[in-house]
């Protein structure tokens, strides 16, 4: 205890959140009576406002200083130190680090931006009533340290990846002891849906919290986290589990991190943000569906979850089990090279087979036909016969509303958004055109806005659109639609899901939303009937990301063995001899990766090379342009500029969105060491750039993009 205590006067220094572009990067110094260590919470003033801010570690004493060292006498001095909370931990502090340096922020805009937003409002004295309350919670649900459920016996397959993490686990605290370990090796863990990569996570958490240690499980939606924690509740009854994700109140949020914080969560589950759960006792770290773009975060600091988690279960030397039936090709290139260790799981859990994969090629279609429906004959006799056996089905189509746009034959006027370069898409349930990029909506017309033509049509398909179609085909199915306009009120997608678990549908139609992880055990079909734009998108991961999308649609169906034999996943295409659908139809991610890193390596492209996008964003072309444009002459000058290559400027895929012009310049290394350090260089520069181009509205860096 220092209070009372008159010791000089020391420095602190503060990481607050204060973004880059205004001019404050490092965390800042203040004077303190008291010697507080890093990690700590502290009220400081920063300009008029008081703001919350942590503790940072004080530079090494032969660090270059950035800047001038400004003399005690300039300083102010610190308010309230939020003392009842203990310290964010040293490794804590050092992914912070690594993370804003890496995605290009200030340390103190992504720690704070990272904490539970009520934990930055408040005092000291609100701060003893809450960690009162989260006592209370726990001690009424005081957990007995109960012995852990009943486990299935472990399937040969299992027991031999367990055996395999038991091992590289031993090996590695065998090198650990002689002092020569690198961190564990990263495991992949390879296996279609359903062939029981869970349970290695419930046998690996195990682990970890009988050795006291506390448990990491990260997935990629916030629908997938109360089924998972169910699970894991089941299993460990004796433990305490929270989640962290956005779905949350701000009360619930910061009480689950409090419980992590303070160690009483032995288990903490959660989507992309609880990477940076405080959990002082970490001791393994899951993340589940590794390849999902979900756990990239697409503004401010633009992180990526799966690679921060790969880094933290480095810094804090604990395993980390990345999952998945259909991994990154960046993760997958890892296992090749040795850096990640790949272990496989190559059957369904009791013999279940994955469906069979039916190709059906659109051309067969009378041509008008194909135009008009979007479910051909022999996929509605299919559907029958599930009709017929009380089975149920699943389809998917990625576009909501009812149809994408609304078109006048006389004169070709098309629902363009006035505000966008993008059509709006037509909505029959409240008539209405919406745009979903700026969101602008207006009633539709009764006649062609440009000609008066009374008779405009619908083009192409929505999801509202093809459940009228099938409610028309098959009149006697129970029909029901899973996407964003269905699920908008609170609790409606549980309500819906629930529908669907309960037997009370037999066809559920469904944006990509209804692919992901939701364990329905009476689906013997899965149809996509439109999947082939990915095929030809400019982007070099659409392939990736539709074959991921339809594996993972087809682990939908046959979950159960019983019904596996007669499970069928459908594709409606146009296209069916493309390699993506050969190597589908032989369930073959090796030879899906094999090909696609073949392509990538000649292309350049990742994970040969490593990618920064430059963004930004502008009432004019010109304006936008003109900025990247001088970036890249700067680019040009910089020390690393032999080894980077910068491409010249263009309109992003919707390059008008709500009437502000987005234009994209790509930054390509084949070392990361070159890229990071041409953009740290590059980054004084930009923030000067902006202010010269007056007519910029933003400008963004997204390192490690994923939508090119
Ligand atoms: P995945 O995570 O790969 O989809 P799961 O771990 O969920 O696979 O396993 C699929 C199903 O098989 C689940 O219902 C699970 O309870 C069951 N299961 C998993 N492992 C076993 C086992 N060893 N014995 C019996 N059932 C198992
Ligand atoms: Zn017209
Ligand atoms: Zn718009």
């Amino acid at each position: 205890d220092l209070s009372g205590v008159s010791n000089p006067i020391c420095r602190l220094r503060v990481a607050v959140d204060a973004p880059q572009h205004s001019g404050i990067g490092a965390p800042l110094d203040y004077l303190s009576e008291q010697a507080l260590p890093p990690g700590s919470l502290v009220q400081v003033p920063l300009g008029k406002r008081e703001l919350t801010g942590i503790v940072w570690d004080p530079l090494p004493a032969d660090a270059d200083a950035e800047g001038q060292v400004l003399p005690d006498t300039a300083l102010r001095p610190i308010g309230q130190a939020l003392l009842e909370l203990p310290p964010l931990t040293l490794n804590w502090r050092r992914l912070l680090d690594f993370a804003a340096s890496y995605y290009q922020r200030s340390v103190g805009e992504v720690a704070l931006s990272v904490l539970p937003p009520q934990l930055r409002e408040l005092d000291a004295k609100q701060l003893q009533g809450r960690l009162k309350k989260l006592h209370k919670w726990v001690e009424a649900e005081a957990k007995d340290g109960a012995p852990s459920a009943q486990r299935p016996e472990l399937s040969p397959a299992q027991a031999e990846v367990l055996a395999q993490l038991d091992a590289l686990l031993l090996a590695e605290r065998a090198s650990d002891a002689t002092g020569s370990a690198p961190g564990p090796a990263p495991v992949l863990l390879h296996g279609v849906t359903g062939s029981g990569k869970t349970e290695v996570y419930l046998r690996a958490a195990e682990h970890a919290l009988n050795q006291g240690r506390q448990v990491l499980v990260l997935v990629p939606e916030i629908n997938l986290t109360p089924q998972l924690e169910a699970r894991f509740a089941e299993r460990f009854q004796g433990h305490r589990i929270v989640s962290l994700h956005s779905g949350l109140t701000p009360a619930q949020r910061l009480r689950n991190w409090l419980a992590a914080h303070l160690g009483q969560a032995e288990l903490v589950l959660g989507t992309r943000l609880a990477v940076f759960a405080s959990m002082p006792r970490l001791g393994l770290i899951v993340v589940d569906e590794e390849h999902d773009p979900s756990y990239k975060q697409q503004d401010g600091a633009r992180y990526s979850a799966r690679d921060l988690a790969v880094y933290r279960a480095h810094l804090e030397r604990v395993p980390v089990i990345l999952g998945s039936a259909t991994p990154s090709l960046e993760s997958w290139q890892h296992a090749n090279t040795g850096r990640y260790r790949r272990l496989a799981l190559p059957q369904r859990i009791g013999g279940g087979a994955m469906p069979r994969l039916r190709i059906y090629d659109m051309n067969l279609l009378p041509r008008k036909q194909g135009v008009t429906t979007a479910l051909a004959q022999p996929l509605l006799a299919a559907l029958r016969e599930r009709l017929q056996r009380g089975e149920q089905s699943l389809i998917f189509l990625n576009r909501r509303g009812y149809a994408p746009v609304l078109h006048c034959g006389e004169c070709g006027w098309k629902s363009e958004c006035p505000h966008c370069s993008a059509y709006r898409v037509f909505h029959k349930g409240d008539r209405t055109l919406r745009c979903h990029h700026c969101g602008f909506s207006e009633r539709v017309p009764r006649a062609c806005p440009d000609c008066g033509n009374q008779d405009i049509a619908p083009l192409g398909q929505g999801t509202e659109r093809l459940e009228e179609q099938l409610a028309a085909a098959l009149p006697e199915a129970r029909v029901a639609r899973i996407d964003a306009d269905s699920t908008r009120l609170k609790g409606a997608l549980e309500a819906q899901l629930g529908a669907v678990h309960a037997g009370e549908v037999d066809i559920l139609v469904g944006t990509q939303m209804i692919t992901k992880g939701h364990d329905f055990r009476r689906i013997t079909l899965v149809a996509a009937v439109n999947p082939d734009a990915a095929l030809f998108s400019s982007d070099f991961r659409a392939p990736e990301r539709l074959f991921a999308l339809l594996m993972q649609a087809a682990g939908r169906a046959g979950r159960d063995a019983e019904v596996a034999a007669r499970s069928e996943m459908w594709l409606q295409t146009w296209h069916p001899q493309h390699a993506l659908y050969q190597s589908l139809l032989r369930h073959d991610f090796e030879a899906f990766a094999k090909s696609q890193l073949a392509e990538r390596e000649s292309a350049g492209l990742p994970p040969y090379s490593h990618l920064a996008l430059l963004r930004a964003e502008a009432r004019t072309v010109e304006a936008a342009q003109g900025f990247l444009e001088a970036a890249a002459r700067h680019a040009g000058t910089l020390p690393d500029a032999q080894t980077v290559l910068v491409y010249p400027p263009v309109p992003m895929s919707v390059a008008r969105v709500a009437n502000v012009e987005r234009l994209q310049m790509l930054v390509e290394s084949p070392t990361r060491g070159a890229l990071q350090r041409l953009l740290w260089q590059w980054m004084p520069e930009l923030h000067a750039l902006k202010r010269e181009h007056k007519g910029l509205l933003r400008w963004a860096v997204d390192v490690d993009p994923l939508a090119i």
